[in-house]
């Protein structure tokens, strides 16, 4: 096997690149960007659980650590899960992906920066780098290039609009819990929700997601009007999220897909970092098994089975919230409520894999009342 190219220098794209070069495979990468991390496109909100799974090195990154969340209802009704320990961290995005290129540095792995991937015809790569065109050979290609891949668009039939969320969110400063952060279903967040998550008392990551057809900036402003949050507004990012059905099959010939190019996003949050990292190892371990075993690149889709099973839940669970009249979503967090829905979810929850405690739901009598909606999303 000759040289394999990832394109994108996202953590995905570099985790996959750490493990195929200590697997003793010959990598490059290509980032479109002067920089890893930049510009921040993220609210940094990843489970502990996933860290620990993951064994990721987080520390430099870590900003602040969340204890639960508050959830609300289309007309207000909150759900609080509040645990004792540390649930999930908040990062700094920028750091966080730096970490993963400095790695990749230091294991003398090529990363190419300003150098962004416009077509694949066969073996070549055509790039545009340092604002000139130049033409890259490649046994194998790995579109690590994030929501809009262009790898995607190539390989791959096109994927319908309704699949994607259109983000916008602030980092500001003002008045904020900074143990829980905050969910809202609320009406100027149509086909998705608003969100709260603070680095601290007195700076939060305050976003909204939409619809492709709506403005998530103006309805950013009208959902903190209606908050009456007074803000100083220090940043401001939009961006698009997956929020599509996992894709069954992510290899076509010697091209795969994985992390954002790939739909490896929970369709319930748009949170991507810990399920892309998941599909990362998957795709980096085909690829080895392809090389020294004379195995198939199509096992990939096999390795993702696991993945995919929970992101399909997550997508059932973003159905029914869509297709259900938001009058109906308050009487669920209502009832929910009152059969101890918090106490629960505080014992078992799980911010990543719901497989993990949706069957223990089922399990649990005082929630037999809410089967009918549940059964919705197994
Ligand atoms: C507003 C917002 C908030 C979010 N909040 C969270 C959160 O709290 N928690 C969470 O887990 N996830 C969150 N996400 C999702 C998360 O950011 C992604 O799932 C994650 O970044 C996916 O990693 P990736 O490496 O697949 O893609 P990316 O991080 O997008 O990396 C892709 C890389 O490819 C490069 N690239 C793209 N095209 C080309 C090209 N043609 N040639 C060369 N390089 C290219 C890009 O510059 C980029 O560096 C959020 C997303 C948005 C938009």
């Amino acid at each position: 096997m000759g040289m394999i190219t990832i394109v994108g220098a996202g953590p995905v794209g570099l985790q996959a690149a750490l493990n195929l070069k200590r697997n003793g495979l010959d990598v490059s990468v290509i980032e479109e960007h002067r920089e890893v991390g930049k510009p921040v496109q993220c609210a940094g909100l990843i489970s502990k659980t996933g860290c620990r799974e993951l064994g990721l090195n987080i520390e430099e990154s870590v900003v602040n650590e969340i204890k639960g969340a508050r959830i609300f209802s289309p007309n207000g009704t909150e759900l609080t899960i509040r645990k004792k320990e540390t649930t999930a961290f908040v990062v700094d995005r920028y750091k966080f992906d730096q970490v993963f290129y400095k790695k990749a540095v230091r294991e003398n792995i090529p990363v190419s920066l300003n150098s962004k991937l416009i077509d694949i015809r066969k073996n070549s790569l055509f790039l545009e780098t340092n604002g000139h065109g130049e033409l890259q050979k490649s046994d194998l290609v790995v579109g690590a290039d994030g929501v809009t891949s262009i790898v995607r668009h190539v390989v791959a039939p096109e994927v319908p609009q309704e699949n994607f969320m259109h983000a916008f969110q602030v980092r500001a400063k003002g008045i904020f819990n900074p143990d829980l952060v905050e969910v809202y279903l609320d009406e100027n967040a149509g086909g998705f929700f608003a969100w709260i998550i603070p680095e601290n008392n007195s700076i939060a990551r305050i976003g909204i997601a939409n619809k492709m057809q709506e403005n998530p900036a103006e309805n950013l402003k009208k959902f903190i009007e209606k908050k009456g949050l007074v803000l100083d507004v220090l940043d401001r990012a939009g961006a698009m999220i997956p929020v599509g059905k996992p894709m069954q099959n992510l290899t076509f010939g010697r091209i795969m897909l994985v992390g954002d190019a790939g739909f490896h996003t929970k369709a319930t949050t748009g949170g991507g970092i810990i399920m892309g990292l998941h599909a990362a190892n998957a795709c980096s371990e085909t690829i080895v098994d392809f090389v020294k075993n004379k195995k198939s690149l199509s096992e990939y889709n096999k390795r993702l089975a696991k993945i995919n099973r929970e992101l399909a839940m997550h997508w059932k669970i973003r159905a029914f919230l869509n297709n259900t009249e938001k009058s109906r979503i308050d009487d669920f967090f209502y009832h929910a409520k009152k059969a101890g829905i918090e106490d629960f979810l505080q014992d078992h929850g799980d911010m990543d894999n719901p497989s993990r405690f949706m069957g223990k739901m089922l399990r649990n009598p005082r929630l037999w009342g809410l089967l009918p909606a549940l059964l919705k999303m197994v």
